[in-house]
C-alpha cells in the first residue's frame, strides 16, 4: 500500500489562530496544506487566492495542496504557481481543455492532478492516467458546507485503483474525512486524506487519530 498522507484544510482552520495552528500541524508532522481556492461560479462559495496561497507559502515548509474549484483554471495556473503551489488540482468539470491545464501545470515544474465531483464517472480519467500525478475524488459536494460522506465513495476509489494500476498515482479524498470514513477510503485504496472540521477541532490528537484509525 501507498504511504499514508494527511492534508488538513486551510479552509477549516481558525484564521486568527492561523500561525498557531499551522506550528501544531508542522508539530503533527502532516505531509500537505490543502487550499481550497473557490470562485463564487464552479462553486457557490469563495476563498483563498494567490496572495493567501504566497502568505502561507511565506509561514511553512509543508507542501501546500492546492485545489482549484474555479472555471476557467488555465487562466489562474500561471499566478498559483508563482505564489508557492507544490500540487495543482483541477476540476475535470471545470474546463473543456483538461489535457492542456495538465501540461501547463507539469511545464512548470510542480505535480498536477485531476478532481472528480461525485456524479463525475471515473472512467473518464482512463485517458488522462499518463498525464498525472494525483486523483482527488470528492466524497461531498465541492464547496458547500454541512455535508455528509458519500459513501458511494468507496466503490469509486476501488474503480479508480485498479484503472490506474502500477502507475505511480496518488489517490486523494476530500469531504467529511474522520477517525471512521477514514478506514473504508483506506482499504479501498486511497492513500491522501483531506480534512477540515474534524481535524482543526483537535490538531494533536485527531492527526494521531486518523493515522491509528488506517492502521486499527
Ligand atoms: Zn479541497
Amino acid at each position: 500500500m501507498k504511504k499514508m498522507k494527511l492534508s488538513p484544510s486551510v479552509f477549516a482552520a481558525d484564521l486568527g489562530e492561523l500561525k498557531n495552528q499551522i506550528k501544531q500541524l508542522e508539530d503533527s508532522n502532516v505531509e500537505l496544506l490543502h487550499v481550497d481556492v473557490m470562485d463564487g461560479h464552479f462553486v457557490e462559495r469563495m476563498a483563498f487566492g494567490a496572495d493567501h496561497i504566497r502568505m502561507l507559502k511565506n509561514m511553512t515548509d509543508i507542501p501546500l495542496d492546492v485545489h482549484l474549484m474555479i472555471e476557467n483554471p488555465e487562466v489562474h495556473i500561471d499566478s498559483i504557481v508563482d505564489a508557492g503551489a507544490d500540487v495543482i488540482t483541477i476540476h475535470q468539470e471545470s474546463t473543456t481543455r483538461i489535457l492542456s491545464c495538465l501540461h501547463k501545470i507539469h511545464n512548470r515544474g510542480i505535480k498536477a492532478g485531476i478532481v472528480l465531483s461525485p456524479a463525475t464517472p471515473e472512467e473518464t480519467i482512463k485517458y488522462l492516467l499518463d498525464d498525472i500525478d494525483m486523483i482527488l475524488l470528492m466524497s461531498v459536494n465541492p464547496g458547500e458546507g454541512g455535508q455528509h460522506f458519500l459513501s458511494s465513495t468507496v466503490d469509486k476509489i476501488k474503480n479508480v485503483s485498479t484503472l490506474i494500476g502500477d502507475r505511480d498515482i496518488d489517490i486523494e479524498v476530500d469531504g467529511s474525512i474522520d477517525d471512521e470514513t477514514i478506514k473504508p477510503c483506506y482499504e479501498a485504496g486511497a492513500n491522501v486524506f483531506v480534512s477540515g472540521g474534524y481535524l482543526f477541532k483537535n490538531i494533536k490528537d485527531n492527526t494521531e487519530a486518523l493515522r491509528k484509525a488506517v492502521k486499527g
